[in-house]
């Protein structure tokens, strides 16, 4: 799976309309310190489902809607959409959006769906919110400390063979 196109809008610190495109291969994203590099991260987790406040470094869910600062006013909502296409075939846009005191709703392909079709559609280890593949800062010195055996549990994860185990268990449960 390949994302292609990014559109955040009152996420964090991406309080105006924002569109990123990403091209095929290394991404690389560079700025000064607090410019909302992490953030971005976090916004891709965040439209494939995270629903850990923790790792969006927030206290609730709610805190991922731009806050506001001394010369502009809060914002209302925040919205992600993530534009990506599987080996070249259908496009898939996927939308979260989270209003105060509304909680959160997706869509994809204009259709609104719910949280747990959202983690299935994204249930591979290669391609999930929580896909090692999403290396944040904090992780990379983990991976580095870590001890073989973690590391081997990290490398099977990045080969994709934690997502085999997901879709084993959901499709036990049908
Ligand atoms: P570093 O290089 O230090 O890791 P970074 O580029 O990763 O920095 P981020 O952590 O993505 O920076 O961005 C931090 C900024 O985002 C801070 O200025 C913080 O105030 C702002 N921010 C985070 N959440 C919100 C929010 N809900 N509303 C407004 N601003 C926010
Ligand atoms: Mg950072």
């Amino acid at each position: 799976m390949q994302i292609h196109r990014l559109k955040l809008s009152g996420f964090k610190s991406f309080v105006e309309p924002a569109e990123l495109r990403i091209e095929p291969g290394l991404t690389g994203v560079v700025g000064p310190n607090g410019c909302g590099k992490s953030n971005l991260l976090e916004a891709i987790r965040w439209v494939m489902g995270e629903t850990s406040a923790k790792s969006l470094r927030s206290g609730g869910m709610e805190d991922v809607i731009f806050a506001g600062t001394s010369t502009r006013p809060p914002r209302d909502f925040a919205e992600v959409v993530l534009h990506a296409s599987d080996d070249g075939d259908d496009e898939l846009v996927v939308t979260r959006r989270i209003e105060r005191g509304a909680g959160s709703a997706y869509r994809v392909n204009g259709r609104d769906v719910r949280a747990k079709d959202v983690a299935l559609t994204f249930a591979d280890a290669a391609t999930g919110a929580h896909s090692p593949a999403l290396v944040s800062q904090g992780k990379i010195a983990q991976v580095i400390a870590a001890k073989p055996t973690e590391r081997r549990a990290m490398l099977e994860e990045a080969a994709g063979i934690a997502g085999l185990h997901v879709r084993r268990k959901d499709a036990e449960s049908k």
